[in-house]
């Protein structure tokens, strides 16, 4: 199937008359009904879709003017509530949930004329790394179906990857947008903490939640984060807006400008021989491009995943005590009194590994082993904080690859939980600090993608997508 063609065309065509918003709706939903197999997706708002577009075209035709997302199609990860349809988060406990209200980011994108066609698969909550621990299926990746996509937003990654839409939207919390950007072979943006609001979305650890776009270049990529970013009411944790905006589509970054730490620490991991020769091949690209280029230390970067192994399941515990089945989401109905009633819809609403995370994060919170971990653990993220603020004294940007590996074999570690969270060692630091941190194609290895992470100082959303999309076109 033919590639979209870039957002900022479609919804020129569309405004024009050249394009209709219903054709391009059912171009979605007819990438879907194809792509089956990859089980990318849960569930298809199409009366809503097909409305919305209906409207779009009407309001064209009547000469009005619609935004810069006029028609535009995309995928959202089931854990953003969206009207028409349920809300699932991918868990037993929300399979019935239909949502009051939509997320802020939803309603930010409908403004500018963008029309949601699907909600895709994820790790249930987005508990995972490779979207097997969806309550529902496993999502395949497109590049083999006997892979997974990564995870969480793997039904986000493989949808735009098998061009069900021009964009889809993913949550980011350990990293799981960058992860299945890089397994799927597209860019995947973290936001700087509190650019994008959380309102309306599935809370998972608050502290590190974010949310970013995947799409299948830089400038697209900007250009939804430009409609999304900024203060909202409805989220206090949100921040202001670059003056300038985040849209680089026309952006012309200077690489010899730039100076570039590459993290030793994440190239003494165990990398696969494929990835690391194709971030070496980075390297060496940037560096005859004029680019500055050292390697940077961050001693306690090997601890992130420890610390966040505990902070992350500490707030989900917390986040997940909402779903105690009398309010909303699944309700046993056959317990006797309210406090079997509340223990039924857990067991029978909760997947392993929710449950796995609500006693690790219950016992790191309990009295007696808060001081030795809970507490342990913020000491030693305030430490990753100041080396990163200390590195980015030095340089720009900071360099590695997103994961050790390419896309694993599905059924390949869900056997050892500790295995499938080592797959996060190398996006956890930045979601700890805050930082805003890209996924970008870099090439690949055994036919599967690698991908590159850049992370920039806090704030410096607006730099690091100019940075990547020069980057990108260096590696084109
Ligand atoms: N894979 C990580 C985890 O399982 C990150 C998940 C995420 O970013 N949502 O916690």
């Amino acid at each position: 199937m033919a590639d979209w063609e870039p957002i900022s065309v479609i919804a020129d065509k569309v405004q024009k008359g050249e394009l209709k918003a219903v054709d391009l709706v059912k171009r979605s939903f007819d990438m879907i009904g194809r792509t089956k197999d990859f089980d990318a997706i849960i569930s298809v708002p199409e009366a809503r879709a097909i409305e919305r577009a209906k409207e779009i075209d009407a309001q064209i035709a009547k000469g009005q003017k619609v935004d810069r997302l006029a028609g535009v199609p995309f995928v959202a990860k089931d854990n953003f509530l969206t009207f028409s349809g349920k809300t699932t988060a991918a868990s037993h406990m929300l399979e019935n949930f239909e949502a009051p209200y939509q997320a802020t980011a939803i309603n930010r994108l409908e403004v500018e004329g963008a029309i949601c066609v699907a909600k895709s698969n994820l790790d249930a909550w987005a508990h995972g790394s490779s979207t097997e621990n969806s309550d529902f299926f496993v999502t395949k990746n497109p590049f083999d179906k006997t892979r997974v996509p990564g995870g969480s937003s793997g039904g986000s990654a493989a949808a735009v990857a098998l061009k069900i839409a021009p964009f889809a939207l993913g949550t980011d919390t350990g990293g799981s947008i960058r992860l299945p950007a890089a397994f799927c072979g597209i860019v995947g943006y973290k936001p700087t903490y509190g650019l994008v609001s959380r309102s309306g979305v599935v809370a998972m650890a608050s502290s590190t939640d974010v949310i970013g776009p995947l799409a299948a270049s830089v400038a697209e990529a900007s250009i939804i984060l430009d409609v999304m970013a900024g203060r909202d009411e409805l989220d206090s944790t949100t921040i202001e807006r670059d003056t300038e905006g985040y849209d680089v589509q026309t952006s012309k970054f200077k690489l010899q400008n730039a100076k570039i730490g590459v993290i030793d620490e994440y190239l003494t991991e165990d990398l696969e021989p494929g990835v690391e020769k194709q971030v070496d091949a980075v390297i060496q690209k940037l560096k005859q491009a004029g680019t500055k280029i050292e390697p940077i230390s961050l001693p306690s970067l090997p601890l992130a995943l420890a610390v966040y192994y505990i902070i992350c399941p500490a707030e989900v515990s917390s986040n997940l005590a909402r779903y105690d089945g009398q309010r909303y989401g699944l309700f046993a109905k056959d317990a006797k009194n309210l406090e079997e009633s509340y223990m039924l819809s857990r067991e029978l609403g909760f997947g392993a590994e929710a449950k796995r995370r609500i006693m690790i994060g219950s016992h790191v919170l309990s009295s007696g082993y808060f001081e030795a971990y809970y507490q342990k653990a913020q000491t030693v993220r305030t430490k990753i904080i100041n080396e990163f603020t200390s590195a980015f004294k030095k340089f720009d940007f900071l360099i590695g690859p997103t994961s050790p590996t390419t896309a694993f074999k599905i059924g390949a570690k869900t056997k050892d939980p500790l295995k499938m969270y080592l797959s996060d060692i190398m996006t956890v630091a930045a979601n700890i600090s805050g930082n805003p941190a890209i996924n970008l194609p870099a090439g690949f290895s055994n036919n599967l993608p690698v991908g590159l992470q850049i992370i920039a100082p806090m704030h410096a959303d607006r730099q690091l997508l100019a940075f990547a999309k020069s980057v990108e076109e260096l590696l084109a």
